[in-house]
């Protein structure tokens, strides 16, 4: 979802049932009110949310629709609501060396506070600082996207150790001989050679 689809969305009347409401804000939504407003009330969240597009980097990823699995707990403060936990996802990406492709889990911690409106903290900060609480609900898609981003290597590898390709050929310095070489040849020795027969080349 689109974050700025929380802002255009119509407030959700109070009398609906606390299923709809859910439903209606989707995996990467919390809806403030089903914690209370209270200091110190707190509710935990277990989601399965779809990845969206553009979650991760070129060379390693969520792919788009699969699932990040968050584990969270929204506490109410005298701020806002700080939300809590762990956000897990199976990665995908190619080794910068070898291009083998790479599949791997990944958790990530998240802690972030979302400020009320009329909170002293939405008062004395800027949006991009902290995040705020939206028409009682928290987008939490922004941070756990952050958070993973945060974590991804910039050049990821299949094993520490990839020794890539050889440039000659091509093929993986794994499955080459130890003494694997080119031997680029004087195109003028080439023409000797060709003439005597003789494809040895002196050491
Ligand atoms: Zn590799
Ligand atoms: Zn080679």
């Amino acid at each position: 979802m689109p974050a700025n689809a929380l802002f255009n969305r119509p407030k959700p009347v109070m009398s609906q049932n606390h299923e709809a409401r859910t439903a209606h804000a989707g995996p990467w939504v919390i809806d403030t009110r089903e914690i209370g407003h209270r200091a110190g009330s707190s509710r935990a969240y277990t989601r399965r949310a779809p990845a969206p597009a553009g979650f991760g980097l070129d060379m390693i990823r969520v792919p788009e629709g699969e699932p990040v699995e968050l584990d969270l707990l929204a506490e109410s403060v005298v701020e806002g609501v700080l939300v809590s936990g762990t956000a897990a996802a199976t990665l995908v990406g190619e080794c910068v060396r070898c291009l083998d492709p790479i599949s791997e889990q990944t958790k990530v911690e998240v802690r972030e506070l979302y400020a009320y409106p009329d909170s002293a903290t939405d008062a004395s900060t800027d949006d991009d600082e902290v995040e705020r609480v939206v028409d009682d609900l928290i987008d939490l898609e922004p941070v756990v996207r952050d958070a993973m981003l945060l974590s991804l290597p910039s050049a990821p590898l299949c094993s520490p150790d990839c020794q890539g390709l050889c440039s000659g050929c091509g093929v993986k310095w794994a499955e080459l001989a130890p003494d694997h070489t080119h031997e680029t040849i004087d195109p003028r020795w080439a023409a000797l050679q060709e003439r005597f027969g003789g494809t040895e080349e002196e050491k």
